[in-house]
C-alpha cells in the first residue's frame, strides 16, 4: 500500500486520530462508494469511489443532487484507504480535517463508462451507476480544469424534487445525526 497513500498518511498523525492508516485491517470487497458528511471548518460531503486499490476522493461543498440540472462542484482530495469507507466518528481538534464524519451513504457501484475506471479517471470523465441506500442510478464526474463536477444523469432515479441532503440527514451506518456522533465519540 505504502506509496499510494503517501499524501493521505503525511497529513495525519495516527496516534491522534482514529482514522484508518491504510496499513492494516480488512479491505471491503468489490466496487464500493461512500459519501461521508464531514462537519469540518465548513460542512461538505466527501464522495469516494473505489478505483484500483484506493478510494478516489472529492469534496463536494453542496453535496450530491438527484436533480440532473444541478452541477455540483467536486474538489479532488487525496486518495483514501479502502477501510476509510467505514469510518464514522470525530477527528480531534488541531488534526487534519478536524470535525465530525458521518457515513451519509454507501453501497456498490458499476462502471457504465466506455472505458475502464482507471482510464476514465485519467481522462476526467467517469460514469458510474450507484446502488446506495439514498442515492441510485447514474452519476457522472467530469473534470473541468483543476476541479470536477458531479452531475446526476437523467434516468429513472433522477428526481428534481427529492433533495436527500436535506430530507435524509442521518447516517446509513448508525442512524445517528452529526450531533449524536460528536457527543458519543467523545465518551
Ligand atoms: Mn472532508
Amino acid at each position: 500500500m505504502g506509496k499510494m497513500l503517501e499524501k493521505y498518511q503525511e497529513k495525519r498523525k495516527f496516534e491522534a486520530t482514529t482514522e484508518p492508516s491504510g496499513e492494516k485491517g480488512k479491505s471491503p470487497a468489490g466496487n464500493i462508494f461512500v459519501i461521508q458528511k464531514h462537519d469540518a471548518s465548513s460542512l461538505h460531503y466527501d464522495f469516494r469511489l473505489r478505483i484500483g486499490d484506493v478510494l478516489k476522493s472529492w469534496a463536494v461543498p453542496k453535496g450530491p443532487s438527484t436533480d440532473p440540472s444541478q452541477k455540483r462542484l467536486a474538489v479532488p482530495t487525496e486518495d483514501h484507504p479502502l477501510q476509510y469507507a467505514d469510518f464514522e466518528g470525530i477527528i480531534p481538534e488541531g488534526e487534519y480535517g478536524a470535525g465530525t464524519v458521518m457515513v451519509w451513504d454507501t453501497g456498490k457501484f458499476r462502471n457504465i463508462g466506455e472505458k475502464g475506471l482507471e482510464d476514465s479517471y485519467k481522462e476526467g470523465k467517469i460514469k458510474v451507476w450507484l446502488e446506495g441506500k439514498k442515492l441510485g442510478g447514474g452519476y457522472s464526474l467530469v473534470k473541468t480544469g483543476k476541479n470536477w463536477l458531479l452531475i446526476k444523469m437523467d434516468d429513472e432515479k433522477a428526481d428534481a424534487r427529492r433533495n436527500p441532503t436535506s430530507t435524509e440527514p442521518l447516517s446509513v451506518k448508525s442512524s445517528r445525526s452529526l450531533k449524536e456522533i460528536k457527543q458519543e465519540s467523545k465518551g
